[in-house]
């Protein structure tokens, strides 16, 4: 991004206000808090939500990303869709619009008017594994077979494509990660976000720690699986995520990881630096 503007660039977090259609209908993922994903900010317009949210970014910078990252935006009506999208286009500072979304509710019509906007999108698929019984075990109400499904249909267009995916998933070995990334690698998709799974008081999994049904990776074991998978990343791909964010924004997260992310960050670094390992280097 840096090299694109020469400038920072930020994320604006924004929210289309509706609820994913997976938690409403099937109970959703058992580690889904929609408290962790964006401020108090659902019940307001997109405008409202950037006037209360530009000002305070502005002194980082003047450039910034609409980042529609909670619950599953495709699950909105067109008309309405459009209409919020369309509000992110008045402010001159927004250069880019990335939409999060579900595998499985990739829609047309939407995707068709994202494209003819003129204007940079990047769409990032929840993969989180490419494992059948891992996505049934989280409850992602999807297989491995929606997902690419999702990608191959991305790819008729000229967005950036992102993905999310969890590393860490109870009972998945090393060779579960590394197909999960063979495939992405052979997608050619642009960015990965990985997330450390994190268990929240009142979310299933939660239950599951507390009764000491499963186990999460500690701090250690997630690092070393990291300093692990990393090297089979195509060097091509950007990976812009490395931890879970937001995970103390409710104070709810049981045994999360000592520290900051910026320690952890540190951590990673000297650990790859030590074992001479590098994004790529088995691919
Ligand atoms: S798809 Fe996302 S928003 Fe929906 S239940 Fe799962 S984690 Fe929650």
């Amino acid at each position: 991004m840096k090299e694109k503007y020469h400038k920072k660039v930020f994320k604006i977090g924004l929210s289309m206000g509706e609820i994913c259609h997976h938690r409403k209908n099937n109970g959703g993922c058992i580690f889904c808090l929609p408290e962790t994903f964006t401020d108090n900010i659902k019940s307001k317009s997109i405008s409202e939500q950037i006037d209360y949210l530009l000002p305070k970014m502005k002194k980082h910078s003047d450039i910034f990303i609409a980042y529609f990252q909670d619950e599953t935006s495709f699950d909105l009506d067109f008309e309405i869709f459009k209409t919020k999208i369309k509000s992110v286009l008045n402010y001159d500072e927004i250069k880019e619009i990335t939409i999060s979304t579900r595998p499985d509710v990739l829609k047309i019509k939407h995707l068709d008017f994202l494209s003819e906007l003129n204007f940079d999108v990047n769409i990032e698929i929840g993969v989180q594994t490419v494992n059948d019984e891992s996505l049934r075990f989280l409850n992602r109400g999807h297989t491995f077979s929606d997902i690419k499904n999702a990608i191959n249909i991305l790819k008729n267009y000229d967005f950036r494509i992102g993905t999310h995916l969890i590393l860490g998933i109870p009972n998945e070995t090393f060779e579960d990660n590394l197909n999960t990334i063979n495939y992405l690698n052979s997608q050619n998709i642009d960015e990965i976000k990985i997330h450390n799974l994190v268990a929240y008081k009142g979310t299933k999994l939660g239950k599951m720690i507390s009764n000491s049904e499963v186990e999460l990776l500690n701090f250690d074991g997630y690092l070393g699986l990291l300093a692990k998978i990393i090297p089979y990343i195509k060097s091509e791909i950007v990976i812009s995520r490395l931890f879970t964010s937001n995970v103390n924004r409710t104070g709810t997260a049981i045994k999360s990881f000592p520290g900051y992310k910026k320690d952890w960050m540190n951590k990673l670094v000297h650990l790859m630096n030590e074992k001479d390992i590098f994004q790529g280097q088995k691919n």
